[in-house]
């Protein structure tokens, strides 16, 4: 059975909403050499749904990471850690950049899961992991 497909109109709403950003890791969509997905930040497969409040534009690195992950241990307490959610929590909280802006930092532990390469991250919280992620993490995105 097919899962149904979101209508072109959510896709616009949800790609305009974020600002030409990936709501993850902040790359930019006129940067990246890979189109951004609509994903679901609670999927399908855990009772998300299509409602525009629960999809997310992001990258294909973020995308494909994220997967269909909602948690993961936090590398320093050990603790299941919810993933970042872009509606419900504030990217600036959690996630931060250093000087020259090319490693997204977690500053919380959600913001540590980065170092899973669940979001944002392709291992010891350097954004990246695609050349999506890397070649625009290098520019600090002012969308936000
Ligand atoms: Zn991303």
């Amino acid at each position: 059975m097919s899962e149904p497909q979101l209508i072109a109109k959510q896709k616009e709403t949800v790609a305009r909403r974020a600002g030409g950003c990936c709501e993850y890791c902040y790359s930019q969509v006129r940067f990246s050499p890979d189109p951004f997905s609509i994903e679901h930040i609670i999927p399908r497969s855990k009772g998300g749904t299509d409602h525009e409040d629960n999809l997310a534009l992001a990258c294909q690195g973020c995308n494909n990471r994220k997967y269909n992950h909602v948690e993961a241990r936090d590398s320093v307490s050990g603790n299941l850690v919810s993933l970042y959610h872009p509606r419900h929590q504030q990217w600036a909280k959690h996630f931060g950049w250093n000087e020259d802006f090319t490693l997204m930092i977690g500053l919380t532990p959600t913001g540590r899961l980065q170092d899973y390469g669940l979001i944002g991250g392709g291992g010891g919280g350097i954004v990246g992991g695609c050349n999506c992620c890397i070649t625009t993490a290098k520019l600090a995105c002012a969308c936000k």
